[in-house]
């Protein structure tokens, strides 16, 4: 089967599960892990932060830098179809009791202009107190998109200015700096803190960074063992990840070459409607008879090939590090032939 439904599906190569198996390990909830201590390093380092920390998951670390950056009560600016929001089982309200003010944007993405106006003024005790903007870059709903770095900059003056503290949801952060071929460290400077993961493109099995400044990983460190994600000897699964910061972040440019031509492929079929401009690894595609799409997915499935429904008629395919040259051309000569 080729598995085009998430980046997630990936398997640690051999030479992954090597560095896994010989990682040097100790009790993290100590603070003893080396191979932990070293990823948190490591990371903290590549986006000009002074610290990190490891965690289960994408999900766990976008919901502790919420519960650190906002009070009960206080409101969450976000997109509203954002990960934050729609894909993390009502942890803003659950985890941290706290309001958001859903905008609307192109492919995911907010603007400066748009978030200014939703602001609310802190003097006037009808409105929850704005206490953060989060970000997610690139878009999943938007299929990929990646900020432009000018709106970013124009963002993270908007909100240092307002001492308000501007979050990324950087699932695929690497993904976004392979497109507008910036290093990590500028990204660093416009954000309070950032969420990446180990465990989508980058092909490590477990695991996400939470980067920021020294007292927010403090405030983290304290909220990740609230949340039961203290873990032990946890080495054995950051040398997956430090592993494939190493090795899998430089190629991540033959998965989006790879998405151009299921793209392209997808334009020239003619029971695909329109195909959101692929940016990234992330394809979107609405097939003409919205009413068609399981049977569609089903009918790829038995051409060996999977794929995701991902809203009325619109189903989405993700490159990745397991989807070869081969693969792909496999894909584009059965797309085309359906
Ligand atoms: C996958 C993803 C996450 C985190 O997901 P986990 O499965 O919890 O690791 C967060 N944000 C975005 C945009 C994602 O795609």
């Amino acid at each position: 089967m080729i598995d085009l439904r998430s980046d997630t599906v990936t398997q640690p190569s051999q030479e992954m599960r090597h560095a896994m198996a010989n990682a040097a390990v100790g009790d993290d909830v100590f603070k003893e892990d080396p191979t932990v201590l070293e990823l948190e390093a490591y990371g903290a380092q590549l986006f000009g932060k002074e610290a990190a920390l490891f965690c289960s998951s994408g999900t766990q670390t976008n919901q502790i830098a919420i519960n650190v950056h906002v009070q009960p009560g206080g409101e969450v600016i976000c997109h509203e179809e954002s990960h934050i929001y729609k894909y993390e089982g009502g942890g803003i309200a659950k985890n941290s009791g706290a309001s958001v003010r859903l905008l609307p944007g192109d492919r995911g993405r907010l603007t400066a202009d748009a978030i200014a106006q939703w602001i609310n003024p802190a003097h006037d005790v009808h409105f929850p107190l704005t206490q953060l903007v989060s970000l997610e870059d690139t878009a999943n709903r938007g299929g990929g998109a990646v900020y432009d770095t000018a709106e970013l900059a124009k963002i993270s003056a908007l909100c240092k200015e307002l001492n308000l503290p501007l979050h990324l949801d950087g699932a695929r952060v690497f993904n976004a700096l392979a497109v507008n071929q910036m290093h990590p460290e500028a990204y660093g400077a416009f954000y309070d803190s950032i969420s990446v993961c180990l465990s989508k493109g980058l092909g490590a099995p477990v695991g996400s960074l939470l980067i920021g400044s020294a007292e927010f990983i403090e405030k983290a460190r304290r909220v990740r063992k609230v949340f039961g994600g203290g873990m032990r000897q946890a080495g054995i699964i950051a040398a997956g990840g430090l592993y494939a910061l190493a090795h899998n972040v430089e190629r991540l440019h033959e998965d989006h070459l790879h998405a151009l031509q299921l793209e392209k492929a997808l334009q020239d079929c003619a029971y695909i409607d329109s195909v959101l401009p692929v940016q990234t690894n992330i394809v979107v595609a609405q097939l003409k008879d919205a009413a068609e799409r399981d049977a569609f997915i089903e009918k790829l499935k038995v051409h060996g090939i999977l794929c995701m429904a991902f809203g009325p008629g619109m189903i989405r395919m993700v490159t990745h590090l397991d989807f070869s040259a081969n693969d792909c051309a496999f894909c584009v000569e059965t797309l085309l032939k359906m």
